[in-house]
């Protein structure tokens, strides 16, 4: 193999598709579901939402047609890769009379994701700081993370709602995945560049048809994603991290709680939140009782309660604790921003509360609150 990769035709996804399921996987990739896009198990290339694009803004996300057949117009589905690792909601393990705890083994079926997107990518590796990385590893976690293909796919028409660039994290993948592929969609050749990120990759990528890929091929390609960077729309402001710092008590935060319903969306539908919390269920007769992990969101009111009542009451300050959770103090916990700018917390709020534009009120507002 060639580590400049290959080129291999856009029927070529049908191959890998194949491949893929032949070496066991489960192939998942972003699909069409109610006019948005959903990560579910596929049987072939043709489940993609191919000609499909997001016509995403604050507070709304449709899919729509791209005006051209291109299998990844489209950028992100609902949900990030974190279900897969991390699922919603799961049985730790389940006692019976005689009160011996029988751990739930995880489910690891190997899983392959076509079309995962590199902010996606680093905020799976924000996940697997936490989880697999940390003082206290997650075995669950573990077992289903090395059970991942990722078949990552640079973007090339960003969202609306994305602002990736700004972020560092996109819109071409540095690391993470498996294979990459961007699409090279042209007048006289449609097809894919396929490079290898792993030993995994390498083996698949041998075994896919195509030809090796010239250096006017990567020029190509690295063109796309350039086109990609200088389209988005959205940015964070410039050292969010001390801007936020230095907020902490700005009455900015009042006036977004006027609109917040404290539904708890953004950290849903975020690639990096990950906070849980676990509940023990007992069966009626009291035979049997069990323990389950399941999401929770530091937008409830349940989620500070300590010592007889919660200790974040008012919804000014869950939003104030979720933004500056991740976009501040998340350096200080990890090094690192939790945010990835997937822009999914802007589309999918219903009321269309926009994290860069909160920032960027903050940024405008806040030589004045210096001031006074
Ligand atoms: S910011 Fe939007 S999505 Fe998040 S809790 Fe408030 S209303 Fe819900
Ligand atoms: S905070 Fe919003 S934009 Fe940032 S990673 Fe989470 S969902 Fe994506």
């Amino acid at each position: 193999m060639s580590d400049a990769g290959k080129i291999i035709a856009a029927a070529g996804l049908e191959q890998l598709v194949r491949l893929l399921r032949a070496r066991g996987f489960e192939v998942w990739a972003a699909r069409e579901q109610a006019e948005a896009l959903s990560l579910q198990p596929i049987e072939s290339a043709e489940d993609l939402p191919r000609g499909r694009i997001e016509a995403a803004e604050a507070g709304k996300v449709r899919l729509v047609a791209s005006g051209r057949d291109a299998y990844f117009d489209h950028t992100l589905p609902m949900q990030g890769l974190k279900r897969l690792v991390s699922p919603p909601e799961e049985r730790l393990f389940a006692c019976g009379e005689d009160l011996v705890p029988h751990e739930t083994p995880p489910a690891a079926t190997p899983k392959a994701v076509i079309g995962a997107r590199p902010c996606d990518l680093v905020a799976l590796d924000t996940l697997t700081q936490v989880f697999q990385d940390g003082p206290q590893e997650d075995r669950r976690y573990r077992a289903r993370r090395e059970a991942l293909f990722l078949v990552a796919v640079n973007c090339a028409r960003p969202a609306a709602t994305c602002f990736c660039s700004s972020m560092d994290t996109g819109p071409r993948a540095e690391a993470g995945y498996d294979l990459a592929l961007t699409e090279l969609y042209e007048p006289e050749a449609h097809g894919f560049l396929v490079e290898a990120g792993s030993a995994a990759g390498g083996e698949l990528l041998e075994a896919l048809e195509g030809e090796p890929a010239s250096a006017a091929d990567r020029q190509r390609a690295l063109a796309v994603s350039e086109a990609a960077a200088a389209a988005m729309a959205r940015a964070m402001p410039s050292d969010v991290e001390g801007l936020l710092k230095r907020a902490y008590e700005h009455p900015h935060w009042e006036a977004v709680a006027e609109r917040c319903l404290a539904c708890a969306n953004c950290t849903m539908v975020c690639p990096t939140c990950f906070c849980g919390t676990v509940e023990d269920r007992s069966s009626l007769d009291g035979a049997t009782a069990e323990r389950w992990r399941r999401w929770d969101s530091c937008f409830t009111l349940d989620f500070s309660y300590i010592h007889g009542g919660a200790v974040r009451k008012e919804t000014a300050s869950r939003y104030r604790q979720w933004m500056t959770h991740k976009l501040a103090h998340w350096h200080d916990q990890f090094g690192r921003s939790g945010c990835v700018g997937c822009g999914r917390c802007i589309g999918w709020c219903p009321v269309g509360i926009d994290i860069t534009a909160e920032a960027q009120a903050l940024a405008d507002a806040l030589p004045a609150a210096k001031e006074a």
